[in-house]
Parts: structure tokens; sequence; C-alpha cells
């Protein structure tokens, strides 16, 4: 065997043996605020360079005051992300919303000082007082910096809530808090920054494979849901996790997997198959589309239970 395919070979042992174990340690869910960029005329990002449970944080700025979307993990995230909020609001007001009430996006709220007017959806406000701190325990239970991250991490009360949208006008610059309904959550919000044309979408739309993470989600809702994310027309699409997207390719995405996802699973109910027997046949379907099979399944369960 000559030496250089010799190598080869050990490379590629060595890389099959590396990559599980640095996958199996993720870092550490800190929000990194030196990666804080400016995306469009009125909105800062400070991206979540995708490491799980740590949120793309955004700022927009008026001539009047800041709306912050998303806390990042706990307090001491919460403590990062305001202080970046100080310095490029100054003495102007501070508004905080959240996409989700998942803990990586709201349970950092309470690090904010009690003159921050913090905004939520009813919705929102329901799925608290129903499900409150579940999801928090099990992220705690994952890591010892997880259960530093969260300790006495609790949900903050909101100063304002609204049904359906909120126009809030931070000076020069508008932004229109959107409840979406049960698509992720049982509560996800979007804000639209109409003359920026910059959507933060929260787990709506993504490069990763949508997730049903409530009882609730619907996949009826969600192609909804994306339909009025269409017709703002982005030309960036913030998500909660992962990169930004240039116009709607998130949003095309997504409704092209869940459309096939729909159509595939009702006609497997119709044949008369199980669920069990459905998420089977589906997942294989869409092996080479869908890497995260847990999250296929999801979306599967809710097209059975949706399906006529
Ligand atoms: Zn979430």
């Amino acid at each position: 065997m000559r030496a250089s395919v010799r190598i080869m070979i050990l490379a590629l042992a060595l890389v099959g043996t590396v990559l599980p174990l640095a996958a199996q340690t993720p870092p550490e869910p800190i929000v990194k605020v030196e990666g804080l960029r400016q995306i469009s005329a009125h909105v800062h990002i400070i991206p979540d360079n995708s490491v799980p449970l740590v949120p793309n944080i955004g700022y927009v700025v008026g001539d009047r005051a800041v709306l912050v979307i998303d806390t990042g993990l706990g307090p001491r995230n919460g403590a990062a992300v305001y202080e970046v909020a100080k310095k490029l609001a100054g003495t102007k007001a501070l508004f905080l919303v959240t996409t989700h009430v998942h803990p990586e996006h709201d349970l950092g709220a309470q690090a904010f000082p009690a003159t921050t007017t913090l905004i939520r959806s009813i919705d929102q406000v329901n799925e608290i007082a129903e499900t409150g701190l579940q999801l928090a325990k099990v992220f705690a239970s994952r890591s010892p910096i997880n259960a530093e991250l969260l300790k006495d991490a609790d949900f903050r009360k909101a100063d304002i809530t609204f049904e359906h949208s909120y126009d809030l006008d931070l000076g020069g610059v508008q932004a229109k808090l959107t409840a979406m309904g049960p698509n992720h959550t049982a509560g996800d919000t979007i804000v639209w920054i109409e003359p920026d044309r910059v959507l933060f979408a929260g787990d709506l739309a993504m490069r990763a494979q949508p997730a049903f993470a409530s009882p609730r989600s619907s996949i009826r809702q969600w192609l909804a849901s994306l339909d009025r994310l269409e017709v703002l027309n982005p030309a960036i699409v913030v998500p909660s996790h992962g990169p930004t997207g240039d116009g709607t390719g998130f949003i095309t995405g997504y409704r092209a997997y869940l459309t096939e996802v729909r159509d595939r699973t009702a006609a497997e109910k119709r044949a008369g198959r199980s669920v069990e027997q459905a998420v089977e046949t589906v997942t294989a379907a869409l092996a080479d589309r869908a890497p995260d099979k847990g999250r296929l399944a999801g979306a599967i369960k809710a097209a059975y239970a949706e399906a006529p």
C-alpha cells in the first residue's frame, strides 16, 4: 500500500472517531455579544453561530426607543443581551419581545431592568400559564452549565399584551408584532420591520427542519402562516436559530417540506395505515431531505392527526 493511501485511510478513520466525539459536547449556550452586527438601516443582530440553545438576538433601533427580540438562556445571558441594548439605546426607552416562550428565547427577561417594557401575545401568556418551567427543567437536567444558567430563572410578567398584532412605534421606524397561532409552539410571535423589510420569523422559517414542539402545533396552521410570511416579501429573514436568509427561501423551503409531509401522510392514512406505519413510510420517502428524524416524526404525527 502506498504511503499516501495509508495516510488517507488513517485520516478517514480519525474523522470517523473525532466527529461524533465533538458532536457529543456542544459549545456552551452563551450569547457571544462580540458578534453584534448591523444588517439593515435599523436592525442589528447577535448571531447564534448555530450553537444549540442560543437564539439569534435582534435589536431594532429607532429615534426614541429600541426593541430587543429574544433574551438568551437564563439571567446571565439576559444581562449580556441587555448590556448591548443599553449601548445601542443610550437614554432611549427599551422594549422587549420574545419569538416564543422556550427557555433560550425568554428566560433571560428578568435580567432587564423594571423600566423595560415587555410585550407578550395573549397566546404566550396562556402558554406560560399552561406549561410553566417544564421545559426549563428538562434543559437544566441536560448539563451542569444549563443548570447553572437556568438557576432561579422565571418568566417575567408582560407589561403590554396583545391578541392578534401590535404596532410599536420606535421613532422613525415601526415594528409590527404578530401572534401567529400554534406553529412551533402554541404562541409564536413574529416581528416585521417594514421599512427595512427585515422579518424576525422565530422558528417559523429557518434553515433547520421545523420542530413541532407543542401538542397544539399544527401543520395546517403552519402552512397558513408561511403564506402570511411570504406576502410580506422580506429582504432578510432572521430566524430564531441558524443563519439569516435572503428573500423568501426559508419560507418556500418550509412550504415544500411541510406540503410533502402533509400529502404523503394523508395518503397513508387514506390507505388505512396506522400513525406508526405512516411515520415509517414517510420517513423513508424523505430520507435524503430530512436528516432530523425526530423533527420529521413530529411533523408526520401532526399531519396524521389533521388529515381527513
Ligand atoms: Zn423553540
